[in-house]
Parts: C-alpha cells; structure tokens; sequence
C-alpha cells in the first residue's frame, strides 16, 4: 500500500462532513466523494439505506450514481456520445473501506484510484475479506490508499454504534 499524498487527507474531510451529515438520520454515517481529473468534486453521497429503504444506497453508490451523471452532462455538452459512463483519472474517497458491492461498482465504472479510511474487517473489498479492487482475474486493477484519516472516520461510526446500541 502506498503512502497517502496531503490531498488524500483533504478530500477525506469531503467525505467526513458527507458522512457526518447522516447523524442526524438513522444511517450508518459513512461518507464518499468523487474527485475528478482537475481535482473537483464530481459526485458526493453519503449512505442513505434507511433513509430511501434502499439496500444499495451505499454512499459509493450514491456519489458514483452523482458523477458519472455529471460527466456525462459535460461530454454531451463537448458533443461525445461514447462511453460516458466511466470515470476515468477519477479518485473515490469514501470514509469507510468498500464492500464487495461498492468495490464491483468501482471496477464497473473503471475508477482507477481508491482513498479510504476506516477498515471495515467483517465485509471490506478493499484488502479485508476481499481484495475485489486488486483482483487479477478481472481487468481492471485500481490503486487503493487505506487507513487515510483512519481513526476520524472509525470513531464517527463507533460513537454512532455506541449511541444507537444504548438507545
Ligand atoms: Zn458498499
């Protein structure tokens, strides 16, 4: 694993403040943004399973659904029809490590570059359980960048649990 680079620190707090929205809900507060080729934010989402009775909207999901949108926008503006859904050169950084489904989306969408910071050791694709980002029977490898602003984003979700299982 790599060592973070200072931006990967910043565009997790994107992430953060994403996540930290949900506390006010009844979701897990778990954040993601995607960040473009310019280093801007293409799509941004935080988990809204409880909250949209939606068993896939994880906040990977959500922000990739957002980005991929967004690009597509700006090739239909530059007149380009063709492969509109991939985000390349672009980076997910997510505050809690993927699972195998947000894993397999950023594989769909081709993403070549993951940044997240708490392990998740019972369901994590990203080197936990699965190594679905660098697995070499499919073709597309992404770079993965864990633990960047790890016990920030480990202690939203332990506070979170801790105040929903006293509850
Ligand atoms: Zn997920």
């Amino acid at each position: 694993m790599t060592s973070p680079e200072p931006r990967h620190a910043e565009w997790m707090g994107l992430a953060l403040s994403e996540a930290r929205q949900a506390l006010a809900t009844a979701d897990v507060p778990i954040g993601a943004v995607v960040i473009g080729p310019d280093g801007t934010v293409l799509g941004a989402g935080r988990n809204e399973r409880e909250a949209l009775g939606d068993p896939t909207a994880h906040a990977e999901m959500v922000a990739i659904r957002e980005a991929a949108a967004r690009l597509r926008e700006r090739r239909a503006d530059e007149g380009a029809r063709d492969d509109g859904w991939r985000l390349a050169d672009c980076t997910l950084v997510v505050t809690l490590e993927p699972c195998a489904m947000c894993a397999g989306a950023v594989v769909l969408a081709r993403i070549p570059r993951v940044v997240f910071g708490a392990w998740d050791e019972k369901a994590g694709a990203a080197g936990s359980v699965f190594d679905i980002l660098r697995e070499r029977r499919l073709n597309h490898w992404v770079e993965v960048y864990g633990g960047v602003r790890e016990q920030e984003c480990g202690d939203l979700l332990r506070d979170f649990f801790a105040k929903h299982r006293g509850a």
